[in-house]
C-alpha cells in the first residue's frame, strides 16, 4: 500500500496540474498521452496485485483494472512510463510484461478469500489534487472481512488505515506505530458530523438534505469528502455519518471496490454500514452492490434512527 501511494503521490505531482498553475508550468511537455489517473491506475493495481501474488497466490482477486485492458487500450509509450513509474515505486525494475502478469493476478478466479481492489479510489479528486485512496478489501464467505485504505491527503502527512479480526488501526503513511481506532458514540445533533461525496452527479444532495432533517440532523455540519477517506473518517470518529443516496432515476449500480474495504474497516471499528433499507451490503453478486439501493454508514447509536428517516423519504 505504501508503494502504491508513493507512486499515486509521485503521478499526481508529476502529471497532475495545479488549479493556479499558469498552463505553461503545468508539466505538459513531460506528459504522456494517457491521463494520469489512468498511469496511476495501472501502476498502483500491478503493485498491489504483485504484493498479493506473492503472499497469497491462490486467492482471487477482484479489480478494477486489468491487463488485457492496460494492454489494448494504452499505448506503448504510456505503458514503458508505467514501468518506469512502478520500478521508481518498487525501488527495483519492473517490465512491461511483468505488469501485465500482475495486473491480472487472480482475476476471474474463485477462493476462499477475494481481494477487492481500488487502485484510485475517488478520480475525480485525485484529478483536482484533491483527495483519493487506493482501497483494498478482503471478502472471506462473501463477507467483508479485512480492508486496508492509504489516504495521502489524510491529516497533515497521509494515513493508512487497517482493519481485521474485528480490531481497527490508523498509522501514518510513512510508517510507524499503529493505533486502534473506535467510531463515536456521538448522538447530540449539534455535535455530530456527516460526510457526503464532493461531486454533485455521484449522489442526491437534495435527497440526502431531506434525509438528515428527518432524522433530526438538519443542524449536523455536513463535509464533502471524495472516496472511501469518508468510511476511515467514521471508523476514527472523526465524524458520525456518511450518506450516499443515488440521484433519482440512476441506473448505475454501486461497484463493489468502492464499498468492500471502508465496509470492513467501519465495522471493525464499531460501526454499521447498510444500505437505504437498512440491511448489510451484499459482496457476493459479481462486481456490483446489485441487491442494495444507497450506503448508510454510521456510528451505531445513530444509524437505525437514519435509516428510519431514509425509509420515510426514499420510498
Ligand atoms: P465518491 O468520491 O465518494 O463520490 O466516490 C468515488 C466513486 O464514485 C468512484 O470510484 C466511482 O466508482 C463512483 N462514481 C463515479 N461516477 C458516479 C456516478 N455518476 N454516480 C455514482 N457514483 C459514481
Ligand atoms: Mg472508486
Amino acid at each position: 500500500m505504501r508503494q502504491a501511494a508513493a507512486l499515486c503521490r509521485i503521478v499526481q505531482a508529476r502529471y497532475v496540474p495545479a488549479a493556479d498553475a499558469p498552463q505553461s508550468a503545468a508539466g505538459a511537455a513531460s506528459k504522456p498521452g494517457a491521463e494520469p489517473v489512468t498511469l496511476a491506475d495501472y501502476g498502483a493495481q500491478a503493485i498491489v496485485c504483485r504484493a498479493i501474488s506473492r503472499a497469497f497466490p491462490d486467492d482471487a482477486v477482484i479489480a478494477e483494472e486489468s491487463g488485457r485492458q492496460f494492454e489494448e487500450l494504452i499505448a506503448a509509450a504510456d505503458q514503458t512510463a508505467v514501468a518506469a513509474l512502478v520500478s521508481e515505486a518498487l525501488g527495483e525494475p519492473a517490465r512491461v510484461a511483468d505488469l501485465v502478469r500482475w495486473l491480472d493476478h487472480g482475476q476471474g478466479r474463485a477462493a476462499e478469500r477475494t481481494w477487492v481492489i481500488d487502485p484510485i479510489d475517488g478520480t475525480k479528486g485525485f484529478l483536482a489534487r484533491r483527495h483519493y485512496v487506493i482501497a483494498v478489501g478482503v471478502l472471506r464467505g462473501g463477507q467483508p472481512a479485512a480492508g486496508v485504505i492509504a489516504a495521502p491527503h489524510y491529516g497533515q502527512n497521509g494515513a493508512i488505515f487497517a482493519a481485521q479480526n474485528g480490531a481497527a488501526s490508523v498509522q501514518p503513511l510513512a510508517g510507524g506505530p499503529a493505533r486502534p481506532i473506535r467510531v463515536s458514540q456521538r448522538t447530540d445533533p449539534a455535535a455530530l458530523v456527516v460526510l457526503e461525496s464532493v461531486e454533485k452527479s455521484h449522489a442526491s444532495r437534495e435527497l440526502m438534505a431531506q434525509v438528515r432533517t428527518a432524522a433530526g440532523l438538519g443542524a449536523a455540519p455536513v463535509i464533502r469528502l471524495d472516496s472511501q477517506e469518508k468510511y476511515a473518517c467514521i471508523a476514527a470518529g472523526d465524524a458520525d455519518l456518511y450518506l450516499r443516496l443515488p440521484r433519482l432515476h440512476s441506473a448505475r449500480p454501486h461497484m463493489i471496490w468502492d464499498h468492500a474495504a471502508g465496509t470492513a474497516i467501519v465495522q471493525s471499528a464499531g460501526g454499521v454500514v447498510s444500505d437505504v433499507d437498512g440491511a448489510p451490503l451484499d459482496f457476493t453478486q459479481g462486481r456490483t452492490l446489485a441487491r442494495n439501493h444507497g450506503v448508510i454508514a454510521a456510528n451505531p447509536r445513530i444509524h437505525a434512527r437514519v435509516v428510519q428517516a431514509a425509509q420515510s423519504i426514499c420510498l
